[in-house]
């Protein structure tokens, strides 16, 4: 069942996600060689928990964390820890949620640790650009399906190719609900958007084929491949107006 939410919901969203992009920013700015992750997700937690709201993915599901940080081949639900010590030339996936006064935010940002090689960099601006191309789709008239074509077709004209097995969500007092949000699909086809929805858009783009596994900790997606795995998302409203990032700071 999909929720519609509220002008008076979405005002406490919008700041669920302010407190969700900040503490991405600041993990972000902490990226550099020679930091751990665990180092990392400590900052996470700390900003979130001084913001009076608590770190969406801590015992979610049983994840030790507040963030998921996913290196390199590893494609989400990365666990921090203080034995993975960043290098240069590492790409980190860093995914933050954020639950304030009952609703959440969710976003994701892959960041360069240092000089990356040219590859790496462009796998991360195609990433980044897919996630906006989604953004533009969510719009009041159009389909899921024109969300998830635009990231797949401007992925895999890239040769890039886009993860099937996970995906992004709906949004709200619960940190995934419906509708699941596919980063692949048809134009015209799948749930209509409407103004009050809220999703989480989010690509997982992998450098060279889709596949990828679950490790033995249960948590840790990698690339079957080896190849590198990017991945951006925002929490978005489906507004009269077109879409609304929610997690952002202004
Ligand atoms: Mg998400």
């Amino acid at each position: 069942m999909i929720v519609l939410k509220t002008s008076r919901e979405l005002a406490v969203m919008r700041e669920a996600g302010r407190i969700s992009q900040k503490a991405l920013r600041l993990a972000g700015e902490a990226v550099e060689p020679g930091v751990s992750t665990w180092e990392i997700d400590k900052l996470v937690r700390q900003y979130i928990e001084k913001a009076g709201a608590t770190p969406s993915f801590l015992n979610y599901g049983g994840f030790p964390a507040s963030a998921c940080i996913s290196v390199n081949d590893v494609v989400i639900h990365g666990i921090p820890s203080k034995s993975i010590l960043l290098k240069k030339g590492d790409i980190v996936g860093i995914d933050v949620g954020a639950c304030y006064k009952g609703y959440h935010g969710d976003n994701a940002w892959t960041f360069p640790c240092g000089e990356v090689s040219e590859a790496a960099q462009a796998l991360l601006d195609a990433t980044e650009k897919a996630l906006f191309l989604g953004i533009e789709q969510a719009r009041p008239g159009n389909r899921l399906g024109d969300v998830g074509h635009a990231i797949q077709a401007y992925v895999e004209a890239r040769s890039y190719s886009v993860v099937r097995e996970f995906i992004g969500h709906g949004v709200g007092a619960n940190l995934h609900e419906d509708p699941s949000v596919p980063n692949y699909g048809t134009p015209g086809r799948g749930v209509r958007l409407q103004p009050g929805m809220v999703i989480a858009i989010e690509p997982m783009v992998n450098q060279r084929g889709p596949k990828v596994h679950v490790l033995e900790d249960g948590w840790t997606v990698k690339t079957r491949d080896g190849g590198l795995s990017a991945h951006f998302e925002h929490t978005v409203a489906i507004t009269p107006d077109g879409p609304a990032i929610l997690t952002r700071l202004d």
